[in-house]
């Protein structure tokens, strides 16, 4: 199980967001304390944010572990924002650790993460890989590509990212499952689910955090119901069962 984070707030610098805490994402890479799924995070990473120059996100991903990448390092500090998406990947046996499989995925405005696996659901349907040709990286090889290409596929209809990230897991859910703990943003919100695994959440006056496992020991991070969605706007939080 990969480890992911989403952050909506006051912007702030990619340094403070995913290296700096005691048990940041640049840590979880090698020591999760939570996963229950793989030991380490070390097959790539990616970080993606939205800037005041255009609409669509930027996004940088690399096949490496986070720590072995300098040149991140570099810009980490240098680069502020006011809503995040980042992952570090421990590939599912079978996929390839390449950076194209790395999250966040991206499309438009979207930024997409997957923490799970849907065992063979990926490979038999290819119906399902048909519906979202249309988008460049749910072609990724990878089954989170997949369920990104249908969270985009169910969106496409007005509804919200939460809904879209909702109609996907409980469909894919249905079809026979897997787990399937998604996040995405879109510059003004992030939306995550739980389905197999843990979230949490985190409030503070600057902003909201969605991770995967508490990014320090703060009292504040709150563990999200199993089968839940939980979408933020600059309104707050709101957790609805799935
Ligand atoms: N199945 C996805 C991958 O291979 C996510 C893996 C995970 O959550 N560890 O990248």
């Amino acid at each position: 199980m990969c480890r992911h984070l989403g952050y909506l707030g006051r912007p702030r610098t990619l340094q403070e967001l995913v290296l700096d805490p005691p048990y940041s994402l640049g840590v979880q890479a090698y020591a999760p304390r939570r996963q229950e799924h793989g030991t380490i995070n070390v097959d790539g990473f990616g970080v993606g944010w939205y800037t005041s120059r255009r609409p669509e996100p930027v996004r940088y991903r690399r096949a490496q572990p986070m720590w072995a990448d300098q040149s991140f390092a570099s810009l980490a500090p240098t680069v502020d924002a006011g809503c995040v998406v980042a992952a570090v990947r421990s590939a599912t046996p079978g996929y390839p650790s390449e950076e194209s499989g790395a999250a966040p995925f991206t499309h438009g405005h979207w930024l997409f993460s997957h923490n799970g696996a849907l065992g063979d659901l990926a490979l038999a349907r290819k119906a399902l890989r048909d519906e979202v040709a249309w988008v460049p990286d749910a072609l990724a090889p990878v089954d989170s590509a997949l369920l990104f290409g249908l969270a985009l596929a169910r969106w496409e209809g007005g509804s919200s990212l939460g809904e879209g990230l909702a109609r996907v897991t409980r469909e894919v859910a249905e079809l026979g499952g897997g787990r399937l703990n998604l996040l995405a943003g879109d510059g003004d919100r992030i939306a995550g689910t739980t389905y197999g695994d843990t979230l949490f959440v985190h409030e503070s006056a600057d902003g909201v955090r969605l991770a995967s496992e508490p990014c320090d020991d703060d009292p504040a991070w709150a563990p999200v119901p199993p089968r839940s969605l939980v979408e933020v706007d600059r309104h707050g939080v709101v957790v609805t069962s799935l």
